[in-house]
């Protein structure tokens, strides 16, 4: 074999391993240009180049090479990369404690079709997940797109490697359901191709969050939000879930946080669970519950509409309190660079960002937790996109591989 030949077939085999990074950097928004491709790669031009157009080939990406379509990293015009809007998608799903939600995303963490969810959840698992693909399948026929794969979210912790719902409590499902195996059925009994993942709402909310929304850049991203009902919690470390040895970290939903408080599903009481959800902030505000809308939509329309009634504010402060000293303890233990907060408490940072922060500091080592930024989540319906990117994942590592 000559030098040629060699140095040719080793280009080859480095540009396939790139288009993985690659396609995840545009996927993440990371590389809006060929320029800023090349330099995050550490590739030459041509390779990067041969890369996008590799990708572009598979249908995943778009590459604009229109001229002043947009500025390099030396200010001279480079090529636009992003997205193919008309590329193949992943059908996602979740289900919650108010019913259950289907969408078809595309790469970047773009929803092309959502179904409406039902409001009730039975409490047979294989049930409620037949419907929910069967929402995601009549998505696909109407889209006529190519589905690669398919993620459901599930408020409950997923233990692994057996991906059984360990805890469902707030859906009524036996627990230790094996909703992993269910749904893969599900999903190939409906016709659907590709691989089938399931995963917690938290930990998917996280992961999605990181890559598309108030997480990106975080090295050690501490995610805690409320569901429909409950509490989860989630950290990213390097860009990567961590799930414990089991899938079962970050359960910070029994974080005791009032000693005296309310008894929990779990047998202790005064947990965050049952302390900081949105059951425990209507109850606290003496408000009638309606049945018309979920208790999380509820409890916003009070912090954001209501929030000068006494009663509204006060119940607020309590829960930002319990929050506070929640988190204040996770962040003494996990020293994270960012926490990012969903669902109820997202919108008690946002009623009162001031006070929660100041209740974090109060109680974190030596005042220093007080420094770590904590941002509202960003995305709409983030565990539907993050139940997405792990469909998405065998796309990501090895894209020739996953669309052969
Ligand atoms: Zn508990």
């Amino acid at each position: 074999m000559n030098g040629k030949a060699t140095s040719n077939r080793t280009r080859i085999e480095r540009g396939r391993s790139a288009l993985g990074p690659a396609l995840e950097l545009v996927h993440t928004g990371r590389a809006p240009t060929r320029a800023v491709l090349t330099a995050e790669l550490g590739v030459t031009r041509a390779t990067a180049g041969a890369v996008a157009a590799e990708l572009e080939a598979l249908g995943l990406i778009r590459v604009d090479s229109r001229p002043g379509a947009a500025a390099g990293s030396q200010g001279r015009p480079s090529h636009r990369l992003a997205v193919d809007d008309t590329g193949p998608v992943v059908l996602a799903a979740q289900v919650h404690a108010d019913g259950f939600r289907a969408a078809l995303v595309g790469l970047g963490g773009r929803t092309v079709a959502t179904a409406p969810g039902c409001v009730t959840v039975q409490a047979d698992p294989a049930q409620v997940l037949g419907e929910v693909v069967e929402a995601g399948a009549a998505l696909l026929r109407e889209s006529g797109r190519r589905c690669v794969g398919a993620g459901l979210a599930v408020p409950s912790a997923v233990a692994e490697p057996e991906g059984t719902a360990l805890n469902p409590l707030h859906l009524a499902w036996p627990a230790g359901a094996p909703v992993r195996d269910i749904f893969a059925e599900r999903v190939a009994a409906a016709g659907i191709r590709g691989p089938a993942f399931t995963g917690n709402d938290v930990n998917l909310a996280a992961l999605a969050e990181h890559r598309h929304g108030a997480g990106r850049g975080a090295q050690h991203l501490l995610c805690v939000a409320t569901g429909h009902r409950g509490v989860g919690g989630a950290l990213v470390l390097d860009g990567r879930l961590h799930t414990g040895s089991s899938g079962l970290a970050l359960e910070v939903g029994h974080l005791t946080v009032n000693p005296e408080g309310r008894p929990c599903h779990c047998g202790s009481r005064g947990c965050l669970d049952v302390e900081a959800d949105p059951l425990a902030f209507l109850t606290a505000t003496g408000r009638d519950l309606g049945p018309e809308v979920s208790l999380l939509q509820q409890s916003r329309d009070l912090l954001r509409g209501e929030y000068d009634d006494p009663a509204v504010r006060r119940a607020a402060e309590e829960l930002i309190d319990r929050l506070g000293l929640g988190l204040a303890g996770l962040v003494n233990i996990l020293n994270p660079d960012r926490i990012i907060l969903g669902g109820l408490h997202r919108e008690l940072l946002e009623a009162d960002p001031e006070r929660l922060r100041a209740v974090v500091a109060d109680r974190s080592l030596w005042g220093r937790s007080g420094g770590v930024p904590i941002l509202p989540c960003t995305l709409d319906h983030n565990s539907l996109v993050g139940a997405a990117e792990l469909a998405w994942q065998p796309v990501l590592d090895d894209p020739l591989a996953a669309l052969a």
